[in-house]
């Protein structure tokens, strides 16, 4: 971190302005915005400014800098065109410890001044700590089109009722829980959506009820959270990452995900490697309904969707039968998120017009799998963990009627950025993993659409 953000208060402080062109303007307006008491030197000055020092909105001084115009002023901005007086005023400034800024030049500033989204009494601030203001403006482009207008008054809103609320809360941690629902809740909704009254109505009752209105129980969230990008999240699945007090994660959660989760949970690993279980999936079950039941929001994350070979259905009956609310978020399994970044359709109107999921995983060193039907034409085949099996997998398929030049496709880490597809047929499939170092997780896809992936291919991993 090259700069240490902050927010400083200048509402009624003497700031200094050296110049007067337009920059210096823009300069002014922001130190207005935030109730400064701006004093302007120089010996001209543009129109703008011109007609704010006819009206006394700033302190106009028509002359050269001088160095006592330093003098008891808690922030200097330079934005004249001369070079030579910018570096003075840095260098004198710095010398005195007042912070100074000098526009476009970070190597002789103090603090720079970040892009902002402007919802008051919400400030949001970007910087790339000057390495590109073009950057930073983008960043902020963004983020002005995804947060509504209307936070300013959301927050202006619990401004007002801090103190009732701190009366009937009497704890921090009780506060913070108030604070955490009703703006989840559909309080917050209301007030975005300009029903500010009903809002304000609701909100009060819930003050009312005092210490009855904190549930004690938590909640857990069952989120998929896809085959490995993080770009295909959900909005919903970021927004619960980001609001839990616990996460328990399992092995195929990939790390960048696993970064996007709120920084202060505490990161429990749940396992599952083959055979190799780190938490038995009884424990986990009970794992979530206690962790609940202590009032935290716990994060159930799961790679792909949590109801496709996912165990899913088993955490959340555990957590029905003993009465801890829940919610479920889908999200892209991994045939749907290999099978887009290889490039393979998995249905299409020549090839396949049937597209199953079927789980390759050995059990007592045998798959018991409905080979006939697998084993029809004119449909794709899915395997999840199927690499231990593949051998199995492409013999049965055969021995049951599938051609065996049939095409067939192993995905390797299916959507990172070291995703690898590796081409074959169900007679020559097994030869090619033998030969190649795969690591898991891998996802086996057989069916004519696979010879598509030669045209179709899209997705350049590094
Ligand atoms: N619930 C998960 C599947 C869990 S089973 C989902 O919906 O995707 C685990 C299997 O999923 C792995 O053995 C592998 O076959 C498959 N898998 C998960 N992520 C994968 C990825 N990024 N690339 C390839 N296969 C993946």
């Amino acid at each position: 971190m090259d700069f240490l953000p902050i927010f400083l208060d200048i509402k009624g402080r003497p700031c200094l302005v050296v110049g007067g062109g337009q920059v210096a303007a823009r300069k002014v307006s922001l130190l207005l915005r935030a109730g400064a008491s701006v004093i302007v030197v120089s010996p001209e000055l543009c129109s703008e400014l011109q007609k704010q020092a006819d009206d006394e909105t700033i302190i106009y001084q028509g002359r050269e800098f001088a160095d006592q115009d330093l003098e008891g002023k808690v922030l200097v901005i330079a934005a004249t065109d001369n070079d030579k007086v910018n570096r003075h005023v840095s260098e004198l400034a710095r010398a005195a410890n007042v912070p100074v800024n000098v526009v476009d030049q970070p190597e002789l500033c103090s603090f720079i001044t970040p892009s902002m989204i402007d919802r008051s009494p919400v400030q949001i601030a970007v910087s790339t700590g000057g390495a590109s203001p073009v950057l930073a403006r983008q960043l902020r482009a963004k983020l002005e089109s995804t947060i509504p207008g209307a936070y300013g008054r959301l927050a202006a809103m619990v401004e007002r009722y801090r103190e009732p609320v701190k009366q009937a809360f009497p704890t921090t941690e009780q506060r913070k829980h108030f604070w955490e629902r009703v703006l989840e809740s559909r309080i917050a909704e209301l007030v975005l959506t300009g029903k500010e009254e009903a809002a304000e109505r609701e909100l009060k009752k819930d003050i009312e009820q005092g210490a009855d209105f904190i549930p004690d129980v938590g909640e857990v969230y069952l989120v998929g959270a896809g085959p490995g990008d993080p770009d295909l999240l959900t909005f919903r699945a970021l927004r619960l990452m980001q609001q839990a007090d616990v996460v328990v994660y399992d092995r195929l959660v990939s790390q960048p995900i696993l970064d996007m989760v709120r920084r202060d949970a505490e990161f429990i690993y749940a396992g599952k490697e083959k055979a190799n279980h780190a938490i038995p999936q009884d424990d986990i079950n009970k794992l979530l309904a206690t962790l609940a039941k202590q009032g935290k929001r716990v994060l159930r994350l799961k790679g792909g969707d949590p109801f496709i070979f996912g165990r899913g259905g088993e955490e959340i009956m555990t957590l029905m039968e003993e009465g801890v609310p829940f919610q479920v978020v889908p999200g892209i399994t991994a045939a749907a998120g290999c099978a887009a970044y290889a490039g393979i359709p998995l249905t299409h109107r020549d090839y396949a017009q049937s597209v199953v999921f079927v789980t390759g995983h050995l059990k007592d060193g045998s798959i018991n799998l409905n080979w006939p039907a697998l084993a029809q034409p004119q449909q794709t085949v899915v395997f999840y963990m199927g690499l231990h099996g593949v051998e199995t997998i492409c013999r049965e398929l055969i021995a049951h009627g599938r051609d065996a030049d049939t095409p067939a496709a192993l995905v390797e880490k299916g959507t990172r950025r070291d995703q690898q597809v590796h081409l074959g047929t169900l007679a020559t499939l097994p030869g090619v993993v033998e030969q190649t170092q795969i690591q898991p997780p891998t996802l086996i896809i057989v069916g004519e659409v696979v010879e598509l992936q030669k045209q179709l291919a899209w997705f350049d991993p590094q």
